[in-house]
């Protein structure tokens, strides 16, 4: 079956039946605007990604369904970076012509599925035809006690530097795809499902352990560098200590090179975050889900700059780094 035989409003409709609902959402899919409840003392937090056929994805290389459940993932990552928890998020999606309906559900399953995951449920949304590839619009609402919130501004000079679970794995994979080969099914799963931090990124904001705090999607260089200049701080970061995965360890073996991705690939979607060292017993305890935390570096004053050294702390040179749409 296809869109053309059921319309937008019949697609809305089958959204809708798998969308569910919960307390704090009065009124979700199907008026003129979700109602969310919201509780004295919280902040609302927003963001929106936009993911692009050719550009951020491509058909042939991931299942629609995984595809529904990164689309929100990539969302959440935000709103764990700022230490809250997501309760609503909103679908966009512009859809070309000749995509089936059966397509339409998987990527829906995938949708409803990843928010049920982080406790969040979907609440709405806006449906077109592309004249092009498919657009996919993801925005997400998360919540946050005030008092709690951790922005990019608030490292300090002295802060130790962390970033959670592994680096590389991601970029490890879409290097091998666009290679045109086969990435090994631990690092494809890090590129195609990544999973949002939320958990630690809860405790860290509820324990008052983190001074500042982004994900790392566009890379660890790269989004370091957005965290400092928001906190006007400079870092240096030891080369040896970046985490990485057992499987991306046994492909640096073979090019020592690779280390590049753990420090400049994308979508890696890990938390990176500045603490006081008088909470590294704290810091390094936490454990969320599985995922460990690792010390990587430590925040200077703004004029020594980015640094990056080897084990016997002499000065790297920094990759190109980042991934930039117009750069
Ligand atoms: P309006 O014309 O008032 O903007 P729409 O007809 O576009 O309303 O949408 C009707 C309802 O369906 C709204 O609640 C909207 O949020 C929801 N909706 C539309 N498209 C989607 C989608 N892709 N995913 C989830 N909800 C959607
Ligand atoms: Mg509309």
């Amino acid at each position: 079956m296809n869109l053309d035989d059921i319309g937008e409003f019949g697609f809305i409709a089958r959204i809708r039946k798998r969308a569910g609902s919960c307390a704090d959402l009065v009124l979700g899919i199907g008026d003129d605007c979700a109602v969310s409840r919201l509780k004295p003392g919280e902040l609302l937090l927003t963001s929106t990604d936009l993911l692009i056929e050719d550009v951020h994805f491509r058909r042939a290389w991931s299942d629609l369904k995984t595809l529904g459940r990164k689309s929100v993932s990539v969302n959440v990552s935000d709103v764990a970076a700022m230490g809250g928890r997501p309760f609503s998020l909103y679908l966009g999606l512009g859809i070309p012509a000749g995509w089936t309906l059966e397509e339409l559900d998987a990527f829906a399953d995938g949708v409803v599925e990843a928010c049920a995951a982080y406790g969040a449920v979907l609440a709405g949304g806006d449906t077109c035809r592309s004249p092009g590839p498919l657009f996919i619009s993801v925005t997400v609402e998360g919540r946050v006690p005030e008092g709690e919130l951790v922005s990019r501004a608030g490292a300090r000079p002295g802060d130790l530097l962390w970033v959670s679970g592994s680096l590389g794995d991601s970029a490890l994979a879409l290097r091998e795809l666009l290679a045109g080969r086969r990435p090994d099914v631990q690092s494809a799963a890090r590129h195609h499902d990544p999973c949002a931090r939320v958990a630690l990124g809860r405790a860290l904001a509820a324990q008052g352990l983190a001074t500042s705090m982004i994900d790392v999607s566009d890379g660890l260089l790269a989004d370091l560098g957005h965290l400092l200049d928001s906190s006007a701080v400079g870092a240096r970061v030891a080369r040896a200590a970046l985490p990485v995965s057992s499987f991306f360890r046994a492909a640096l073996r073979e090019d020592p090179s690779l280390m590049d991705l753990a420090l400049s690939g994308g979508e890696d979607y890990e938390l990176l975050f500045t603490s006081p060292p008088e909470q590294a017993a704290a810091v390094s305890a936490l454990v969320a889900n599985g995922v460990a935390v690792t010390q990587i570096g430590h925040i200077l004053p703004q004029d020594d700059g980015l640094q990056l050294v080897d084990a016997q702390g002499n000065p790297c040179p920094l990759p190109r780094s980042g991934f930039d749409h117009f750069g």
